[in-house]
């Protein structure tokens, strides 16, 4: 019998809206999460303590955790204090790391996780994939999708405006991370997952269409339910390929080169993107993501971040090393060093016309 059908890890419940948070308890218990009300609320020690005092009267039976920082270790810590309690899941109410932290911890003590995210700064928030700086510098690590997202658009319009543009750039980076997916597909016979493309596709084209920006909800709602998309079509994908190609090498790049002077990661990757989509000759494509991203005030240029050209450069030419195995545009032209020069001397002639 052939397959007529399957099944797609993603979360039981989705919850994006203004209001959201208020009613968290409600949502935990009536969806079967967590009947008994015993939770492990992981949280960051700072901006966490005003939440917690707003949410700890409806969750009687939590017990909260201050979660140090974003490192591998933080997050074995984390799992090794949780173990000793029963809970029924942990919830993870915070930005990027904190959830990174809260799926790892999550799925080392074998629980599901609960995401509740407070700002909007990459795709990481329903994804199958825990970020977390290690010895070697970063590492990603695969971990279960969580089993519920909820954001709260209230909250995420009070987040510093940087971390929710970060998040722009990453969904728009997907359209370049799919251009190369199948880039791959029709150079390297790679297989292409149709769903998992059109999904991270999809996401970042209504980012990238949408006329609003950070201050009104409408486009935060398009934003949000784009990484939440996203995350999924990795899930959906088995890996990060549909949210993740050249782009993300340059992102990588600028990390791993210049550790201190890095900028976010969304800001990276929608610069990589806008300069691979001119790598393939996508120069329209190109042309309307500067035009986007400078709209919402993300960089489009090195300089835009604080980096030269000549950096840059160097930048591009490293990428592919910091994911072997993957093929982009960047594996498929192979540049010199000085080809990369002149692409990106026509990049920055092109968008400033
Ligand atoms: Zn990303």
């Amino acid at each position: 019998m052939p397959v007529l059908t399957r099944l797609i890890p993603s979360p039981v419940v989705v919850d994006i809206r203004a209001g959201a948070l208020d009613n968290l308890a409600g949502l935990l218990h009536d969806q079967r999460i967590s009947s008994s009300g015993k939770l492990a609320v992981a949280i960051s020690g700072g901006s966490g303590a005003q939440l917690r005092e707003r949410l700890a009267p409806a969750l009687p039976g939590a017990s909260w955790y201050e979660v140090g920082g974003g490192t591998l270790d933080d997050a074995v810590r984390l799992g090794d204090r949780m173990k000793k309690g029963r809970y029924d899941a942990v919830v993870g109410l915070g930005g990027g790391k904190i959830i990174d932290c809260a799926k790892y911890a999550a799925a080392r003590i074998g629980l599901p996780l609960v995401a509740v995210a407070t700002n909007l700064s990459h795709d990481g928030l329903c994804s199958p994939v825990a970020t977390l700086d290690n010895d070697a510098g970063r590492g990603s690590y695969g971990v279960p999708n969580p089993i519920a997202v909820v954001i709260d658009l209230d909250i995420i319009r009070e987040a510093p405006s940087r971390y929710v543009r970060s998040g722009i750039g990453d969904a728009i980076s997907n359209i370049s991370a799919v251009a190369d997916w199948e880039l791959a597909h029709r150079e390297r016979g790679e297989d292409i997952d149709g769903l998992a493309a059109a999904m991270a596709r999809q996401a970042g084209e209504a980012v990238l269409r949408h006329p609003g920006g950070v201050g009104d909800d409408a486009f935060l709602q398009v934003l949000a339910e784009g990484l939440v998309l996203t995350g999924i079509s990795m899930s959906v994908a088995g890996d990060s390929r549909p949210a993740s190609g050249a782009c993300h090498e340059i992102n990588h790049a600028f990390d791993l080169l210049f550790p201190r002077r890095a900028a976010s990661h969304g800001e990276q990757c929608g610069l990589g993107a806008a300069f691979a989509m001119h790598l393939r000759g996508a120069h329209q494509e190109s042309a309307l993501m500067v035009e986007v991203l400078r709209r919402h005030g993300l960089p489009v240029l090195p300089g835009d971040i604080g980096f030269t050209d000549d950096e840059f450069v160097s930048v591009v030419a490293y990428a592919p090393q910091t994911r072997p195995g993957r093929y982009t545009i960047l594996e498929h032209l192979d540049l010199s060093t000085d080809q990369i020069r002149d692409a990106y001397a026509d990049y920055a002639q092109t968008i400033s016309r």
